[in-house]
């Protein structure tokens, strides 16, 4: 995708960044930040330069699903400036606001002060040159996504959604949003998570438990590119609650799924 430079700026504000994309999701619980987690290491298994930005104030997963609950990112002095080093695994670089928010108080924190918090994450940490910056939103529209716009030039969003009907009306007003005048950030595409579940003893049956292409129909509808659809496995879910993504794993079969969002993203 092109580095599309939306707004006027005077300056670039990450120079060294080539392409920012936003995930995002209308609800929560969709999967948004497995998405994130395992398109960003499949980029980087595919040779690109990946920071992840975890700016989900309400629920601040990455930590947990990169392992690195326990880690602090260290901070340097760059020509006399305090700034915060982004942690490493996977090949990805990143940062979450949970490293700086006690979890507990973040549900109650004035939009304005979680929109300093990202920018912070951004501007004020060492990301040095990165062909693709991955920012995992909170669920919905809020002041967040606004900050984002008005402070980076992002390049697209990634809408993540399940088949489900009351999911699916969220990604509509979502992908309004990002489409509204205002706003203006191109959506590159939807991403269908939890499409279907096999089970491991009848492995050519699909059940559709939240409903059939759902995503794909909806695509189709807004005029969207279907990036992918993802269907429910345990590992997928396992390697999120152990700090492995799935898309780390080599020869996964669902970790290939990912490669290939990442493919249509790239
Ligand atoms: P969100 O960021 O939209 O709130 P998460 O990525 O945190 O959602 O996912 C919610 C839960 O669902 C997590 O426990 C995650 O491991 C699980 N999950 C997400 N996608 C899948 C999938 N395709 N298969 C199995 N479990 C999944």
């Amino acid at each position: 995708i092109a580095v599309k430079y939306i707004h006027n700026m005077e300056r670039p504000v990450l120079p060294g960044v080539k392409n920012i994309v936003a995930v995002a999701s209308g609800k929560g619980g969709v999967g948004k930040s497995t998405v994130a987690v395992n398109l960003a290491v499949a980029l980087a298994k595919s040779g690109a330069r990946v920071g992840l930005i975890d700016a989900d104030i309400f629920g601040p997963s990455i930590p947990k699903m990169f392992g690195s609950e326990d880690s602090r990112p260290a901070g340097v002095k760059i020509d006399g400036r305090d700034m915060i080093v982004p942690l490493e695994k996977y090949g990805v670089k990143f940062l979450s606001i949970g490293f700086f928010v006690d979890s507990d108080s973040a549900v109650i924190w004035r939009g304005p002060m979680a929109s300093n918090a990202l920018k912070q994450l951004i501007m004020d940490a060492n990301w040095g040159e990165l062909d693709y910056m991955l920012i995992d939103l909170p669920p919905g529209t809020s002041d967040i996504h606004l900050t984002l716009v008005q402070t980076l030039p992002v390049t697209g969003a990634v809408i993540v959604t399940t088949p489900q009907d009351v999911a699916l009306a969220d990604v509509v007003r979502g992908a309004s949003m990002f489409r509204s005048k205002s706003i203006d950030v191109p959506v590159l595409g939807l991403v269908e998570n939890m499409a279907w579940f096999t089970p491991a003893e009848l492995p050519d049956n699909k059940y559709y438990i939240f409903g059939k292409d759902g995503g794909k129909m909806l695509a189709e509808k807004l005029g969207l590119k279907l990036l992918g659809q993802i269907p429910i496995v345990q590992s997928i879910r396992e390697g999120g609650d152990q700090g492995v993504p799935i898309a780390a794993n080599a020869d996964s079969v669902n970790g290939m799924a990912f490669a290939d969002v990442a493919k249509s993203v790239m």
